[in-house]
């Protein structure tokens, strides 16, 4: 599958770069962010480089399905699912997003405050 060498991500995925891996598949990685924004923040990443949830299309419908249930599947397993959580694709700059290999951050274990900052 064509990488981007790159890519902090997909070094990751590589195994190139360490991580503290919780989930892996063949399309999918999770593991814990390294900055965390909250008790529980784990990254949910396809392997594939996709930049931004703007360069998806139709084709990627069923990946964004299951990046999503992973996230959700990963919050009952941190269990996470009794008080809530947060899941956020930050999407360009203005937005906050550092890292231009697409990922949904699950975020769990405080409370959160909406609108979000
Ligand atoms: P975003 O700002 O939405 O693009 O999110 C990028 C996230 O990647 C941030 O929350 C960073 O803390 C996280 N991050 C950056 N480098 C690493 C790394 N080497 N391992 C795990 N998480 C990372
Ligand atoms: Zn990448």
């Amino acid at each position: 599958m064509a990488g981007n060498d790159r890519c902090l991500f997909c070094r990751i995925a590589a195994g190139e770069i360490p991580a503290k891996k919780i989930y892996e598949d063949d399309e999918i990685i999770a593991f814990h962010d390294i900055n965390p924004q909250a008790p529980t923040h784990v990254l949910v990443v396809p392997r594939r480089h996709v930049a931004t949830l703007d360069s998806m299309n139709e084709a990627d419908a069923q990946l964004i399905g299951r990046l999503m249930l992973r996230a959700a599947q990963i919050a009952r397993d941190q269990q996470l699912t009794s008080d809530g959580y947060r899941v956020v694709v930050n999407t360009g700059e203005a937005a906050g997003q550092t890292v231009f290999h697409i990922h949904f951050h699950l975020l769990g274990g405080r409370n959160f405050g909406w609108p979000p900052g």
